[in-house]
């Protein structure tokens, strides 16, 4: 029944920005959080997009440098921060998936060209542990790879991995201990010679992204990038 009542609130309530929550004609974001919804820019690694102080020669982290990644490439879109960092708390902690959907409409619309060049064979959402889906009611990554899915008209494979392992919340937690978190966390199948775009809502260390690759990369997929739609600054 609660349901239905917000489902009738939805309908004839005027849409909400999905940053602020003020209400708001038809967009996704108001007039003041709009503006601010930018995409990262500046330098960055060419293998892990985090940010980096300056270009230097190799454009790359040290953390790269030091244990180059298993995935060919990360994009984290947008900053987890300003209006998108709102919005996606909002989604994943508020349960409110529309706001999800504004940062999925937004990530969708800036896809870097790379992507639009060579697009993968699939797009594969970050799985979230049965538990924790039950928990939320809806998977954040899922809602973003349909975006970016559709964008690339490419199809999305939700089954490609699961996540076999309950795994804690990773915010909060340092480099090493989320690396730990994850290792074994993921299983992959029906990937072999499959060209592969992992999603996710949220990149941060890059953790879940590498185990998420060593698992596709296991299970015999030929190409693994990563998509993010926002990106917890990590310029060192
Ligand atoms: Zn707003
Ligand atoms: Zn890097």
């Amino acid at each position: 029944m609660l349901d239905v009542i917000r489902g009738f609130v939805r309908l004839t309530w005027p849409r909400r920005c999905a940053a602020c929550g003020e209400p708001c004609a038809d967009a996704w974001f108001c007039g003041t959080c709009g503006p601010l919804v930018a995409p990262r820019d500046g330098p960055r690694c060419t293998l892990c997009d985090a940010g980096l102080p300056s270009v230097g020669p190799a454009h790359r982290c040290g953390r790269c440098l030091s244990r180059p990644p298993t995935f060919e490439r990360a994009w984290g879109l947008f900053d987890y921060a300003g209006p998108v960092g709102d919005a996606v708390r909002r989604g994943k902690y508020g349960r409110e998936v529309a706001c999800l959907r504004a940062v999925a409409r937004v990530a969708a619309a800036v896809v870097p060209a790379a992507l639009l060049d060579t697009p993968p064979d699939r797009v594969v959402p970050v799985p979230l542990h049965p538990r924790r889906l039950a928990q939320r009611g809806f998977s954040p990554p899922l809602v973003v790879a349909h975006a970016v899915a559709r964008t690339l008209r490419v199809p999305l494979a939700r089954r490609a991995l699961r996540r076999v392992v309950d795994t804690p919340e990773q915010a909060g937690l340092g480099d090493k201990e989320r690396r730990r978190n994850v290792r074994r966390a993921f299983r992959a199948h029906g990937v072999e010679g499959v060209d592969v775009l992992v999603v996710d809502d949220v990149l941060t260390t890059g953790a879940t992204a590498t185990a998420v690759a060593d698992a596709l990369l296991r299970a015999g997929a030929a190409r693994v990038r990563v998509l993010a739609a926002a990106c917890v600054d990590r310029t060192p």
